[in-house]
């Protein structure tokens, strides 16, 4: 039997992993300097924390969740996004308490899980990196996230982005604009998608975020909800706007985005890419917005919340697509070579030393001839060899080369194992 991973999964091999980690790298970089904390959340949750969040009709909860009975009965779900387990952990470890600072920055990084039709940038395994902030209403933070999530795709240097950006207002604002909404919609019922008919009574906004061609014709002369928005929503929005503007950050806004997610609610985003590795075709890359009212629904106080979550996938895809060769350091400071079977000890205890000594270090294991190690150290483009025979071991020395100048000088052992640094000064 020939064992393959699970369909829509990855595996993420040696070459391919040290992209991730410079990705993650950079993230938690950039993420210090915005003063956001990790927060690591487990990889499942009760079924509630997403049923209850992402919306009863969302794609999300009605097709896409990872979820099953544990040998308790308990209903359990692979996460599918970030924000809800964020949410869950605020709560439960009252990081909204008076001791603790406001806003509440923290982020994520990590696999989530939804059965989808697997193709080029959509998985069933996949991986996000993600911010939240709570307590703070004030524009300023929706601003500054969405400024964080273009530094750190800039800092990638990305630069065909798109910003789309919209507001879905408050409460009182999606109240109107949902009558609207049905009022337009309930003469094209009948040509609706199946997908929208349900959605068109219990979550009209749903209809918007349809991805079927015809839906899409009928929403496109849908009322805007900007049109709807009460005076505080429309004021928050309109400052959004304007501190956008002052911070030279181009954005379009779409009045018909909506979101995969229930939750959110005034300020969302996507940051969207054309390159070549989608096609040409503008696709979300970041996606996210404010939730105002997702902590109470989690059973926490009343707490504003605005958040991100970017596919790591995606944004490898685009920087192998554009990045011609990645700067990724993997190259190998030192290789000792050996020449011949007694040479096997020193040998071992000098690849321990250099790494000790903060160096990588690499040697021969399969007892190969000097030819072919020297060959394999070029291979893993050593910076150094240093080479021990048989008489080096009798004196006490080694051969050291530096592989970029071909320059071979002979040192002393003891002087290695003392610091290695200093020889190469
Ligand atoms: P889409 O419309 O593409 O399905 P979504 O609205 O479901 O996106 P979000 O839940 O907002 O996506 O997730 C944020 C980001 O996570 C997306 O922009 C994308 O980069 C990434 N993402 C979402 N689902 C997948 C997936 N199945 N595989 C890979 N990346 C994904
Ligand atoms: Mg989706």
């Amino acid at each position: 039997m020939k064992y393959q991973r699970p369909k829509g999964t990855a595996d993420i091999l040696p070459g391919e992993s040290e992209k991730w980690q410079f990705v993650e790298q950079k993230a938690r970089e950039l993420f210090k300097k915005f003063r956001y904390q990790e927060m690591r959340t487990p990889i499942f949750e009760n079924f509630e924390v997403f049923s209850r969040t992402s919306g009863e009709t969302s794609d999300i909860v009605t097709k896409e969740m990872y979820d099953f009975f544990d040998k308790g009965e308990r209903h359990i779900t692979l996460r599918p996004e970030g924000t809800a387990g964020v949410v869950r952990s605020y709560v439960e470890n009252k990081l909204y308490g008076p001791e603790i600072a406001r806003p509440f920055k923290t982020y994520y990084i990590g696999p989530m899980f939804r059965y989808e039709r697997p193709q080029s940038g959509r998985l069933r395994e996949f991986h996000q990196i993600g911010v939240e902030a709570f307590g703070v209403d004030n524009p300023t933070l929706d601003v500054e996230v969405i400024a964080m999530a273009i530094e750190l795709l800039k800092g990638f240097g990305l630069n065909s982005l798109k910003l789309a950006l919209n507001t879905l207002g408050d409460q009182e604002t999606r109240a109107a604009y949902r009558q609207a909404l049905v009022d337009y919609l309930e003469p094209f019922e009948g040509e609706l998608s199946d997908d929208s008919k349900e959605r068109l009574h219990k979550n009209p906004l749903r209809v918007l975020d349809s991805k079927d061609e015809g839906d899409q014709k009928i929403v496109a002369n849908a009322p805007s909800i900007l049109d709807y928005l009460t005076d505080e929503a429309k004021v928050h929005f309109d400052t959004v706007k304007s501190l956008l503007d002052a911070l030279g950050i181009e954005y379009t806004v779409d009045s018909n985005m909506v979101r995969g997610l229930d939750y959110y609610n005034h300020t969302i985003f996507e940051i969207m890419s054309d390159s070549k590795a989608f096609n040409g075709k503008w696709t979300t890359v970041c996606a996210g917005g404010r939730y105002n009212g997702l902590v109470e629904q989690l059973g926490g106080p009343e707490t504003p919340g605005i958040g991100f979550g970017l596919g790591v996938e995606r944004l490898l895809l685009i920087l192998d697509a554009e990045k011609e060769a990645w700067k990724l350091n993997n190259d190998l400071d030192v290789y000792v070579v050996g020449i011949g079977e007694a040479t096997n000890t020193e040998s071992l205890k000098l690849v321990m030393s250099l790494r000790q000594q903060g160096l990588s270090a690499e040697r021969d294991y399969l007892s190969k001839k000097p030819k072919s190690q020297f060959k394999q150290a070029s291979k893993l483009h050593a910076a150094y060899t240093l080479t021990i025979g048989e008489t080096e071991l009798v004196n006490k020395k080694a051969n050291l080369k530096n592989m970029a100048t071909g320059e071979e000088v002979s040192v002393a052992l003891a002087d290695i194992y003392h610091d290695f640094k200093q020889l190469i000064k």
